[in-house]
């Protein structure tokens, strides 16, 4: 038995003249959460219309449980879709939004109903059976259009922004939910989002997409310490970017001259001469008092001026103006003592090589 439950193999999809998806070749693993995210227009939702079988690729083949569905009408495939508004029966209680799929195929009362009350237990709305979709609020209707999506045991389930329509609040709530309700089920979930901290929390794996193709796929760990491109550092996390050319690599270590000063960082797939984008997190940049000024020939460290302090709670963004005129960000977690600098005074930024991601342009 295959350890993946949906496969697409070449798989393209053009609309007249655009081409929207561009041979993607992408392996879902049975009862793994994968998260589709990328910027706006990249194919997120048509790539899933086609696992949902709304849209037939272009070209190329989609396996679902190991067999040949690219052509199978999506009744026909062990897939259900979560959209962001729910779709639910405003004409229906919640109990009949959640019997309606198994009364479509003529399952016995007594069976549909054991089945729609184990399901509103799943999503804890066991007394709200018998309530009006309108007396919902959006945190209970998303639950309904959940029990109503899982209670034919799909193989899969693709959620579509699922959380968009509701507070920041509810949204951190129910994506535990969600996580609970997949651990559960054992199903399959594939997710739409635009939100990076959502990607985060739930996935297992994601997969950023970025005009019509894979950029990276990995777990929510690699994209954000080990970006493959420019592209996937600076959409995955807030980072700094700084431009530079390699000056020797030895022993795994790159050196780069990056306008002023030398910066080392851990090589991957970079040579001698070549020229370089370096991405370092804000979190791993350390800040502090100017004891020495500038230094020539400083290693992984400047000096610059604070323009900006940003006080998030637990956490401090340091905006910094440094002498070649690029702006780097330090966060730090705030301090017991409280913020510890202010806009005006000159500061050190320093960082170790293993914060520096090499990347080539
Ligand atoms: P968003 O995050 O904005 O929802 P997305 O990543 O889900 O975007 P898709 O909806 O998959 O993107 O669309 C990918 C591209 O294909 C877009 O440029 C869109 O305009 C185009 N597209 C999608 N469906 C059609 C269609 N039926 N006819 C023509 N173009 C389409």
């Amino acid at each position: 038995m295959s350890k993946y439950i949906v496969e697409l193999n070449s798989v393209r999809k053009t609309f007249g003249p655009f081409t929207a998806l561009n041979d993607v070749n992408l392996k879902i693993e049975k009862g793994e959460i994968l998260t589709l995210l990328g910027p706006s227009g990249c194919g997120k939702t048509t790539l899933m219309r086609i696992i949902a079988g709304f849209e037939e690729p272009t070209k190329g083949e989609l396996l679902i449980g190991g067999v040949d569905a690219t052509h199978l009408p999506p009744e026909r495939r062990s897939v259900n879709m979560v959209f962001q508004r729910y779709a639910l029966f405003p004409h229906l209680d919640v109990f009949d939004n959640v019997a309606f799929g198994l009364r479509l195929r003529n399952m016995p009362e007594k069976e549909v109903k054991s089945k729609v009350l184990a399901m509103l237990h799943l999503v804890q709305l066991d007394s709200m059976a018998n309530r009006w979709i309108n007396e919902l609020s959006g945190g209970q209707s998303q639950r309904v259009a959940l029990a109503r999506a899982l209670v034919n045991h799909p193989d899969v389930l693709l959620l579509d922004e699922p959380l968009a329509a509701l507070d920041l609040k509810i949204r951190h709530h129910m994506l535990k939910e969600l996580r609970r309700i997949h651990d559960e089920t054992g199903t399959t979930f594939v997710y739409v989002t635009h939100d990076q901290d959502e990607a985060m929390i739930l996935s297992d794996r994601v997969v950023l997409m970025n005009r019509g193709q894979i950029e990276q796929l990995g777990s929510p760990q690699d994209l954000y310490g080990a970006p493959e491109t420019l592209f996937c550092a600076k959409f995955f996390g807030e980072t700094n970017i700084l431009e530079g050319q390699v000056t020797g690599v030895n022993g795994g270590v790159a050196d780069i001259q990056s306008s002023s000063i030398l910066v080392k960082g851990i090589a991957r797939k970079v040579k001698e001469g070549e020229s370089v984008s370096l991405s370092i997190r804000p979190e791993s940049v350390n800040i502090s008092e100017v004891l020495d000024g500038n230094v020539h020939g400083d290693v992984n460290s400047i000096v610059g001026t604070l323009e900006d302090v940003t006080f998030i709670g637990s956490r401090v963004v340091y905006q910094v103006r440094t002498g070649n005129a690029s702006t780097i960000n330090c966060q730090e977690t705030r301090p017991v003592s409280g913020v510890r600098h202010k806009p005006g005074e000159q500061v050190r930024l320093s960082w170790s090589p293993e914060a520096v991601v090499v990347l080539n342009q």
